[in-house]
């Protein structure tokens, strides 16, 4: 789907037609110009004078796939009341863009007309208080439009809002149950469903045998050639990568099939397997499909609305799991990996990702399962669980930085990065504990906390952000007070 931004002026006709003209014009100047500084297009749509114009643009974009979303701005004053009935039904993530044509007050220039032409000031504050009224999520941007920090907050917002679009047609494929008794990863399908659009149904693992059985070799030769292409072979078991292979193009056949964009396995149901998909799953992940493992739909679904909210719709987020810690005094670190199912999106540009393989001894493996092994790169990025709160999703952010691995531990045989959490190790370890937040993660270098806290509120879900200045007893009266307010909600 190609995403694109509505761009909605507000006016009146008190003005006279020239004045409309003027705005009209300088709105579609001003689109045009942001397109070429954003990562989606901004399309100028209406100049509203009316509640009906207001009411049928709604009525529009709510019905138009391919706008993710609109915004906003009142050039001149637009009477708010004429926006009530049209933003009641306004469906899709909303952005008002508090700006203004002319970056300075011409000094000499500057009479009633200028004031009366030029009054984003008194307008952006008439149509705020419509938004604030009526208790509509929406985003606040202020700022001079040609300014590339106001660039990159409307672009990041437009990202927030694709993963909108991309979780509201969201079809999880799961393969096996969650793992035994394992309750993070539990979570309520039908509340997903009508809350963040996702519908999660299951697919037999013997569905996906058959697929596999029915891969040609010649299939398998050509993703082989895209394997040594992009990575090193460091193993001489070529048909452990070939079935890898097999399994890789067997899961996205019936992903495909099925218009789903992520998809869970979990070790203990690999009948007719011979190895948990694991190359397999990390080169769907690279592809821009959502994985998670033991069952864990929820980490899925969010790896796939992560990667979709990135760099050019297919950003370095991927599935994740806190594995140990480092607990040295003053270099406290955490080791993150999983067993096999790390996305090369997050490795570091220093080395390609090697295909190595090894014994798995947890699991249902009959034959040792080919894998890529690799080291995170540096720089600051984020940690996302999504948990079940029971009646209410709850959205956990933490900040992180990547580091170098500090040791190269040459008998590990994933794939793994190495990070120092905020505010430090032992306070963001009670603080996430706290919050409940899983041991599965998306981590994401290049989606903001920011961008999270932003989809969190288009999906009326609570966020929870840990940051370096968060406290545990801080965060404690934060979600005691959450508690209350979402059991009011
Ligand atoms: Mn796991």
């Amino acid at each position: 789907m190609k995403y694109n931004f509505w761009f909605v002026v507000g006016s009146q006709f008190l003005y006279g037609e020239d004045v409309l003209v003027t705005v009209e014009n300088r709105a579609k100047e001003m689109a045009q110009e942001l397109s070429k500084h954003l990562p989606y297009p901004l399309i100028y749509k209406v100049t509203a004078k009316t509640n009906k114009e207001i009411s049928d643009i709604v009525k529009e974009a709510n019905y138009d796939d391919s706008c993710a979303g609109i915004i906003t701005w009142c050039h001149t004053f637009s009477p708010s009341k004429m926006w009530i009935n049209g933003l009641v039904n306004l469906q899709k993530p909303y952005c008002h863009f508090a700006t203004q044509y002319n970056k300075e007050i011409p000094n000499d220039e500057i009479d009633m007309d200028f004031m009366n032409l030029n009054q984003a000031a008194h307008g952006d504050r008439e149509h705020g208080f419509i938004a604030s009224r009526l208790r509509m999520p929406r985003k606040v941007i202020a700022g001079f439009w040609q300014d590339e920090k106001v660039h990159k907050r409307i672009g990041d917002w437009m990202r927030a809002a694709v993963g909108v679009a991309v979780s509201k047609t969201m079809r999880v494929m799961r393969f096996g149950d969650n793992m035994r008794e394992v309750a993070v990863t539990e979570g309520d399908k039908v509340e997903v469903q009508a809350k963040l659009g996702w519908q999660v149904n299951t697919w037999a693992v013997g569905d996906l045998v058959k697929e596999m059985n029915a891969v040609t070799e010649s299939e398998i030769d050509c993703l082989l050639a895209e394997y040594t292409s992009k990575y090193d072979v460091a193993t001489d078991n070529l048909e452990a990568i070939r079935y890898q292979a097999r399994e890789e193009i067997a899961i996205k056949k019936m992903l495909d099939r099925e218009g789903c964009l992520a998809f869970s396995n979990t070790f203990q149901d690999l009948y007719g397997m011979e190895q948990l998909p694991g190359l397999a799953s990390q080169h769907l992940m690279a592809q821009g499909y959502g994985y998670g493992g033991e069952g864990d739909w929820k980490v899925a679904a969010m790896t796939a609305i992560m990667k979709a909210m990135g760099k050019n719709g297919n950003g370095a987020s991927a599935f994740m799991e806190d594995y140990t810690y480092h607990l040295v005094d003053g270099e406290e670190y955490s080791l993150g990996a999983h067993m096999l199912e790390v996305c090369p999106s997050l490795a570091s540009d220093d080395k390609k990702p090697r295909i190595e393989t090894h014994h798995l001894g947890i699991g249902m493996n009959e034959k040792d399962p080919a894998r890529l092994v690799f080291e995170g790169k540096e720089g600051e990025a984020i940690v996302v669980s999504l948990v079940d709160m029971g009646g209410r999703l709850r959205l956990i952010c933490q900040d992180i930085v990547c580091v170098k691995p500090i040791m190269e531990m040459p008998n590990l045989p994933v794939a793994r990065v190495m990070w120092k959490a905020m505010p430090n190790l032992c306070d963001g370890v009670e603080c996430w504990i706290t919050a409940g937040g899983a041991h599965h993660t998306v981590l994401s270098y290049d989606v903001s906390a920011e961008q999270m806290k932003d989809f969190a509120r288009m999906m009326d879900i609570e966020f929870v952000h840990i940051t370096k200045d968060t406290t545990v007893d801080a965060l404690e009266k934060e979600l005691f007070l959450n508690d209350l307010a979402w059991k009011l909600k």
